[in-house]
C-alpha cells in the first residue's frame, strides 16, 4: 500500500468542500486556501468561498463584502455550492452590492445636513433592495445566521424607518413637531415588516409634548430636547391649576418641567459650584498631605539621630 502524503489541489479542494457542509469553517478554508496555493490560484470558485468564510465574522465590513464581490466577478458559472446550498452567482454580487452601499451609508453621521443626506441615500437604496432583491431572501443571513426571513422587501422597510428615523434627529432641534410626524411615519414602516415601532411611538409623543416652565414660564414643545422633567417636593398649595392647558409638572406630582435654557442654566451653575467645592477639597488634601511629609520627614531624621547616639 502505497502512503499518500501530499494530497493534490483537487483532492484539498474536495475535502475543504466537505468541511464546509460540517460547518468547520476555520478548517475548510485551510484547506481551500492550501488547494488555491497548489493550483496557483486559477481555482475561482475556492477563492469564492474562501471569500464567503472571510466574511461570516465580518458582516459589518464592508471590505469584506468587497473582496467577495472581487472574487464573484471572476466566477465563470452561473452559480456555485456552499455546503448544502446552491448559490446563484448574480443574486449575491446584488447582495454584496447593495450590502456595501448599506454599511457606507448607515456610517454617516453628524449635523442635520448630513442626516438628510443619510436619510436620502437610505431611501434610494430601500427602493434598490426592493427591486433588485425583492422577495428573495439574504443568502449570507441564511448562511451564517440561518435566518431566512431577511428578504429584499423586509430591508425596504427596515431602511425607509431608518430614513425617517435619520429625518426626525436632522429637525427635531428646529422643528420637534415635524420630527414627532417622521416617528410616525418610520412607526409604520417598522410594523410593516412585523416590528413594534414602539421607540418611535415613544419618541413622537416626547417631540408633541408641550409643556409651560415652572421656572420662567415659557411654553416648550419637545420633551428630553427643549425641556426636562426634574424631581421636586411639591407641596399641595404649588399644584398646578386644574384648567391650566399647558401643564408646568408631570401627572405624578413628583417632577416639575423645566426648559432647556432654564435647566442649563441651573445644572451649569450647579456643576460650577461642586467645581469650586472639588477644587478646595483638593487644594485642603495636598496641604495636608505636605505637611504630613514634613512630619514623617523629622521624624525619620529623629529617629538616624537617635541610633547614631546611642
Ligand atoms: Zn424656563
Amino acid at each position: 500500500m502505497v502512503f499518500k502524503l501530499f494530497k493534490s489541489g483537487d483532492e484539498l479542494y474536495d475535502e475543504g468542500k466537505e468541511l464546509i457542509k460540517r460547518g468547520e469553517y476555520a478548517k475548510a478554508r485551510d484547506y481551500l486556501q492550501k488547494s488555491i496555493d497548489k493550483e496557483g490560484g486559477d481555482d475561482d470558485s475556492a477563492a469564492v468561498k474562501v471569500a464567503l468564510i472571510d466574511l461570516k465574522d465580518r458582516m459589518g465590513s464592508a471590505d469584506a463584502y468587497r473582496n467577495l464581490l472581487e472574487k464573484l466577478k471572476l466566477l465563470s458559472t452561473p452559480d456555485f455550492e456552499f455546503g448544502i446550498t446552491r448559490i446563484d452567482r448574480d443574486d449575491l454580487m446584488t447582495e454584496c452590492d447593495l450590502t456595501i452601499k448599506l454599511i457606507e451609508a448607515k456610517a454617516i453621521s453628524g449635523g442635520s445636513d448630513q442626516l438628510k443626506k443619510k436619510s436620502e441615500l437610505l431611501q434610494t437604496l430601500a427602493q434598490e433592495f426592493q427591486s433588485k432583491k425583492g422577495d428573495k431572501h439574504m443568502i449570507v443571513m441564511e448562511l451564517f445566521r440561518n435566518n431566512t426571513s431577511v428578504t429584499g422587501n423586509t430591508e425596504f422597510f427596515k431602511l425607509m424607518a431608518m430614513s425617517y428615523e435619520c429625518l426626525s434627529a436632522a429637525v427635531v432641534w428646529d422643528n420637534p413637531a415635524q420630527a414627532a410626524e417622521y416617528e410616525q411615519i418610520a412607526m409604520g414602516y417598522h410594523q410593516q415588516c412585523g416590528e413594534s415601532g414602539d421607540d418611535n411611538l415613544a419618541r413622537s409623543k416626547d417631540y408633541s409634548t408641550t409643556c409651560t416652565c415652572w421656572i420662567c414660564g415659557r411654553i416648550a414643545t419637545g420633551a428630553g430636547i427643549h425641556f426636562f422633567s426634574a424631581p421636586a417636593d411639591i407641596s399641595p398649595a404649588l399644584d398646578d391649576n386644574p384648567d391650566k392647558a399647558v401643564k408646568s409638572m408631570d401627572p405624578s406630582g413628583a417632577h416639575i418641567y423645566i426648559c432647556r435654557a432654564c435647566y442649563t442654566a441651573v445644572s451649569n451653575r450647579a456643576d460650577d459650584i461642586a467645581k469650586g467645592y472639588h477644587d478646595v477639597a483638593m487644594r485642603e488634601m495636598r496641604a495636608m498631605e505636605a505637611r504630613l511629609q514634613a512630619e514623617i520627614a523629622a521624624l525619620q531624621s529623629q529617629i538616624t539621630f537617635a541610633r547614631m547616639s546611642r
